[in-house]
């Protein structure tokens, strides 16, 4: 293969943006190599400015569960171009988005948009401290909620793989209110309580996918639930990359757990800027113009971007049995990696919810952030540029969750197996 076309590109990049990039995790950093150029996306494929062709894992970080250049979104967006890019000032298809992302969540009474996932879980965060009155949060080692300041505390993947868990520019005093537990580990969480009476909320993601796939087990939701209910504490899902990914309703489909707010974004924009937050009218109500929450954005809401998040939502509704598929596909995938791998005696932690999926070069169980540093992140480098050479192109850090998109066919996953088989010899 030949990368001479995204190696200028990068070069090029390197001198106006720093790193070349507009988000770090797409610095092939950790990996070694240059990031490709992308030139365009067909249905489950990349193609870079060089030519190449790869089975896309990645899809844009999750929100691409139709895969790339979906005609139904397409259409809907350039219909919603041709009136107009903003006006700020509302529009009926905000509500019919609310609308049906409410009709699926009976718990969640009412809906706020974004432009970002970053911004959801801020504001979220925001709400949850004005309508409990009290400042502290608590937060698990390895998740991510974006890249805002108090919660820019052990963020996991683009975190871990640069070595600077927190980052300078963040100051202690912002920090100082976030309290740090351990995944799957409710002492910790009990240890948090003991040492503040004043616990706003407890941020999770309920299905972990940025220090790598680490579910939540089914219990420690569960007990989290108490935890709150009992001190007065609110329980954000930051269903963010699960949310219509794990399943149709995200972590919640699968989890007996009713959390108090939930956050979203990824896939409820169907690949345009879209973050939403949603809870109970006890709680949202506090939200400005009817609370004294302050909360708002110019572009919220925005009518392209809504227009591509209804266009998506709406196909994964319609398609009853979509999720069954995602899921079977990605199993067979990690299934056939795991055994690819031990063949050639390569130790390999996998699972798969939905139409997400992770894999650590591990030999054992991955419960949380502890366990999933413990992972072989040099034979990972060396997986990805194998599996790259092979056209197949999947996220460049071990700490991070693979996605399964609905263009993908049995065929592909095969083929990946195949290739797989081929690269773990060598890296054996
Ligand atoms: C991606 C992600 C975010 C941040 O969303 P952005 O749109 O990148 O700001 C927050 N929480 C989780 C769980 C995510 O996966």
């Amino acid at each position: 293969m030949h990368y001479q076309k995204s190696i200028k590109a990068y070069e090029k990049a390197r001198n106006v943006i720093p790193g070349g990039v507009d988000s770090p995790v797409r610095a092939f950093k950790s990996v070694g190599g240059t990031p490709l150029f992308i030139k365009k996306g067909e249905g489950a494929y990349l193609i870079d400015v060089d030519g190449n062709r790869y089975v896309d894992y990645v899809q844009s970080w999750g929100p691409l569960i139709f895969g790339h250049a979906n005609k139904t979104i397409e259409k809907a967006v350039i219909k919603a171009v041709k009136k107009g890019l903003s006006f700020g000032a509302p529009t009926k298809a905000e509500t019919n988005l609310a609308s049906l992302i409410c009709s699926l969540f009976p718990e969640m009474d009412k809906v706020r948009f974004v432009s970002s996932g970053t911004e959801a879980v801020m504001s979220a965060i925001r709400l949850a401290r004005g309508f409990s009155g009290k400042d502290d949060i608590i937060k698990f080692e390895g998740c991510y909620h974006g890249h805002s300041d108090s919660l820019l505390v052990q963020a996991g993947s683009g975190a871990v793989t640069f070595g600077s868990p927190s980052s300078p520019g963040v100051p202690a005093d912002l920090t100082k209110h976030t309290l740090l537990a351990k995944y799957n580990d409710i002492k910790s969480v009990k240890k948090c309580f003991e040492n503040s009476k004043n616990i706003a909320c407890i941020i999770i993601e309920p299905i972990a996918g940025n220090m790598g796939f680490v579910p939540a087990d089914p219990k420690f939701l569960e007990e989290l639930r108490a935890l709150c209910d009992k001190h007065g504490t609110l329980l954000i899902f930051d269903e963010v990359m699960s949310g219509f990914r794990a399943s149709l309703k995200g972590a919640q489909g699968i989890y007996p757990t009713v959390p108090d707010l939930v956050t979203f974004g990824k896939v409820i924009g169907g690949g345009m800027p879209v973050g939403a937050f949603a809870g109970r009218a006890e709680v949202m109500d506090k939200l400005s113009p009817d609370g004294p929450v302050y909360q708002a954005g110019t572009l919220s809401g925005n009518p392209v971007a809504m227009a591509a998040g209804l266009a998506s939502l709406e196909q994964i509704v319609d398609e009853s049995d979509l999720y069954v598929r995602l899921e079977k596909k990605a199993k067979k995938l990690v299934e056939g990696l795991k055994e690819a791998a031990k063949e050639a005696g390569i130790p390999l932690q996998v699972g798969a919810i939905g139409s997400m999926f992770g894999f650590f070069f591990n030999d054992k169980p991955v419960k949380n952030f502890d366990d999933a540093l413990k992972s072989d992140t040099t034979r990972f480098a060396a997986f990805h540029q194998g599996m790259l050479r092979e056209g197949f192109y999947f996220a460049c850090s071990q700490f991070e969750t693979g996605f399964i998109c609905d263009a993908m066919s049995d065929e592909m996953i095969e083929e990946t197996i195949e290739a797989a088989q081929k690269v773990f010899k060598e890296i054996a």
